[in-house]
């Protein structure tokens, strides 16, 4: 028999570990000495160009810093985590860490309680986090550290059910918020206040994607979606933190290579706000625990204007893929047919 827990709690929690690792990273990052290392073979797995797929003590810490905090209070709870085949075995003495928070963003499970003042449970075995101890490590790196972010997931029976983003280095010129969580059906929090985005997208379409190379397809696209404006912005939970505060109108990425701890979180709070977050073929992301499907193969792509995901987003996205499916897409796999949101 598994433990029937409270959601709102098992967020607080969450909460909680995403704010000692945004910690854990400034002082790391404060050393000057960020230990990094190649994960990789330096190219792209998919593709064969050369790509950086970098892991710094900083990545390795948080990631040993959220498992401890959230196993401490749920031992029995699936966690996944980017780092976890090669997670240093650091120690973590939690009563010993100090904490640096903001005063405005003081850890506090109570107001985090209050925020998600509902009675939402679930049994432990029908839920599963994926982590991402430190999305945007290329940018850690480089300095571009406003994309730095701290991504926290939960999802029952692989469906987003909340979220937890945190950005260690709050810029005061781009947003110097630090803390975006959400419970689908409930709200979506930034530093402990609520937002509602009830936005319609104009005529130019504002749409953020990677800071690196655009794909065939994804330019494809953005002719197809013609007039945009494009947005260019590193860290996948940086560019849903976009979309979710109405920055942008929407997140493009449709092509492969993000992992379902770089969609989870995002997805929650999205999803949460009346928005959609799908592969490029307007299909739900799926949050299976099966290693196999950790790719988001189809890509991701995300709009807080559902009707424009679909009757837009989605159509150029697929249009462009049936044109020319680009050589980064899974090899000898048909495209996916279009799903438009009545199907869903
Ligand atoms: P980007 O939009 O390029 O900044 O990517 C967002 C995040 O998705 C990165 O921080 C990585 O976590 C992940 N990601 C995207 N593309 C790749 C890739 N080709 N290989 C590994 N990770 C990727
Ligand atoms: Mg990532
Ligand atoms: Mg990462």
């Amino acid at each position: 028999m598994s433990e029937i827990i409270s959601i709102p709690e098992l967020v607080a929690v969450c909460v909680e570990a995403a704010e000692r690792a945004c910690s854990r990273i400034r002082s790391i990052h404060a050393t000057g000495n960020l230990k990094a290392i190649e994960k990789g073979d330096g190219t792209d797995a998919l593709t064969g160009r050369p790509m950086a797929d970098t892991q710094t003590e900083a990545d390795r810490q948080s990631e040993k810093i959220i498992f401890s905090v959230i196993k401490k209070h749920y031992p029995e709870l699936r966690i996944i985590g980017e780092e976890e085949s090669s997670s240093c075995s650091l120690a973590f003495d939690e009563d010993a860490e100090e904490v640096l928070l903001s005063p405005r963003v003081i850890t506090s499970r109570s107001t985090v309680l209050k925020n998600l003042d509902v009675p939402v449970h679930a049994p432990t075995s029908e839920l599963t986090l994926f982590v991402d101890p430190l999305d945007g490590t290329n940018e850690f790196v480089s300095g571009h550290l406003h994309c730095v972010s701290v991504l926290i997931g939960i999802a029952r029976n692989g469906i987003r059910l909340a979220g937890v983003i945190g950005r260690p280095f709050p810029d005061t010129e781009v947003c110097n918020d630090e803390l975006m969580y959400a419970l689908v059906g409930q709200g979506v929090f930034v530093d402990h206040c609520e937002i509602n985005i009830n936005k319609k997208v104009n005529n130019l379409v504002k749409i953020t994607t990677t800071l690196k190379r655009t794909s065939r397809v994804m330019s494809r696209i953005f002719e197809l979606m013609t007039p945009v404006d494009i947005v260019k912005e590193g860290g996948a939970g940086w560019k849903f933190w976009l979309v979710a505060s109405g920055r942008v109108d929407c997140y493009q990425y449709a092509r492969p290579g993000t992992k379902k701890w770089d969609a989870l979180a995002g997805d929650a709070v999205i999803s949460t706000l009346g928005g959609a977050v799908t592969d490029a073929c307007g299909r739900p992301i799926v949050y299976s625990t099966d290693p196999a499907t950790f790719n988001n193969e189809w890509g991701i792509i995300a709009s807080v204007d559902r009707s424009f995901h679909f009757s837009k987003l989605v159509v150029a996205c697929h249009a462009a893929l049936c044109e020319d499916p680009g050589s980064e897409w899974p090899k000898g796999l048909e495209i996916p047919p279009l799903t438009r949101e009545s199907n869903l």
